[in-house]
């Protein structure tokens, strides 16, 4: 499961804005590896390098040093609409002089498609696959006075997901769709001001947090100062997964460090799904905090029994078939000594279509793991995402095909326990109401559409792709 993007945006006239850009994409990395971008603008124009490839692929001191300006926007992209291709890198550019933007979007709009034809037929050329060019090229489309006028035209006509950082001449904004269901928070550096999706950003390049982005809010900063245009919002709809799984755990997200919350979720599994065993784990790295969890609240001891290859997956070299096979052979390597005849609880964030825990539970066994108990922090998923999560069709989600013991069979454990959607919220600690968990109810926060789609799933068999006239990727 791979979230959408990383988005930064930084106004500092004293500073060199496209390094600390970098260097603020760098702590973002783990929202998308495929592609990274930095636009500037030094008051007369906008420059952009974008290129496939991690940060510290996509630049080097040469391409850093010809992004001169005095504020800059950054994207790590992993493309959820759109192909993984050159022209789908961002920032994107659009219109031209005085009129021209940038873009960097996280998130997923939903009726894009019918956007692209509207605009098109307005005679605005698309040079990419991307929702973003649909977002850029609507604000330019809007009649209205001003940018802040003209973004928020748009906000009114996008359906979706969209933490945005955009750039024009000489004006940083920060922009976060009604619902908020991806990220954005607000910083301050020596004086100056910076905008990114997660607040590990701002700690990296030394920052502070000043507060989050709200939901619906437009944020303009530049040299008369920083303006919040805000409007009245209905239901808020923040990505739970962001709490189990996307964000950083040494990322805040509406007051919240995400590492004692994963630990939380983790004690809430001990406490739901209690079970004798000789040594708990969680799998590394995005489970490593709910296994500490488990551990303490168990009273069970904690143990490393898998060690990860944290580059894998990283890289744009294909593995040949024989690779591939290897499976997560690639990505985790057991440790026999520590596993051998041991009854194991294995806590992780999420199972999804029930590919990889197979392998896992088989890979322990192997390693002389004599019981396999799976504890995942996650309900279960039984609803595809429409908001930038590469997840899978609702016929690919295991749980939406399978009972609870079904999936146990499947994945091989001896038992398997989900956090109920209670416990997550306690863990948590923030209301039920102000998050999306859609993927886990079916109750998506979008109305018109989605009711529409809800309803075609509901009547369609579970083993079909749905038509939800959204393709998913
Ligand atoms: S459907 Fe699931 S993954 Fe998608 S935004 Fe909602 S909670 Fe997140």
């Amino acid at each position: 499961m791979h979230e959408s993007c990383g988005v930064f945006g930084v106004y500092a006239p004293d500073e060199d804005v496209a390094r600390l850009t970098f260097f603020a994409l760098f702590a973002l990395q783990h929202r998308g590896q495929e592609s990274a971008g930095i636009a500037t603008t030094d008051g007369k124009g906008l420059q952009v390098h974008a290129k496939m490839g991690l940060v510290s692929q996509a630049f080097n001191e040469d391409s850093l040093s010809k992004l001169s300006g005095n504020i800059a926007i950054g994207h790590n992209r992993y493309s959820t609409r759109g192909s993984s291709r050159v022209a789908n890198v961002q920032p994107i550019v659009v219109g031209e002089g005085s009129d021209s933007l940038a873009v960097a979007h996280n998130g997923n709009i939903i009726n894009a498609e019918h956007l692209y034809e509207e605009l098109s037929e307005q005679g605005y050329v698309f040079h990419t696959s991307t929702d973003t060019e649909a977002i850029a090229n609507l604000i330019l489309s809007s009649t209205e006075k001003g940018w802040v006028n003209r973004i928020r035209y748009a906000m009114h006509r996008l359906q979706g997901a969209y933490s945005l950082t955009l750039l024009t001449k000489d004006t940083l904004f920060g922009v976060r769709d009604p619902l908020g269901v991806r990220p954005l928070c607000l910083g301050a550096i020596n004086g100056n001001w910076v905008i990114a999706s997660e607040s590990c950003a701002l700690d990296h390049i030394g920052a502070t947090f000043v507060r989050e982005i709200e939901p619906g809010e437009i944020v303009a900063i530049n040299g008369d100062g920083i303006n919040s245009y805000r409007e009245e919002v209905g239901r808020r709809a923040l990505c739970i997964f962001e709490y189990i799984y996307f964000a950083r755990p040494d990322s805040v997200i509406n007051g919240k460090l995400l590492y004692p919350v994963r630990q939380a979720m983790g004690a809430g599994l001990s406490d739901e799904h209690p079970v004798d065993a000789d040594l708990v784990m969680g799998v590394p790295d995005s489970a490593t905090a709910a296994g500490i969890g488990y551990s303490h609240q168990s009273g069970i001891p904690l143990g490393e029994g898998l060690l990860k290859n944290r580059y894998v997956g990283r890289t744009f070299i294909e593995p040949d078939q024989r690779i591939r096979d290897l499976g997560v052979k690639l990505k985790f390597n057991p440790l026999p000594q520590m596993l051998d005849g041991k009854r194991l609880v294995v806590v992780d964030d999420s199972i999804v279509r029930g590919t990889t825990t197979p392998q896992v539970v088989k890979m322990l066994r192997r390693a002389g793991v004599s019981e396999v108990h799976m504890r995942i922090c996650a309900p279960p998923i039984r609803y595809p995402c429409f908001f930038g999560v590469d997840m899978a069709t609702r016929g690919e989600l295991i749980a939406a095909r399978k009972t609870i013991s079904e999936v146990r069979d499947f994945i091989g454990a001896d038992s398997l326990g989900y956090l109920s959607i209670d416990g997550l919220i306690k863990a948590i600690g923030l209301p039920k109401d102000s998050f999306c968990m859609a993927c886990f109810t079916g109750d998506y926060p979008v109305p018109v559409q989605l009711e529409m789609d809800k309803l075609a799933m509901e009547t369609a068999p579970v083993t079909q792709q749905v038509p939800f006239g959204v393709k998913q990727r």
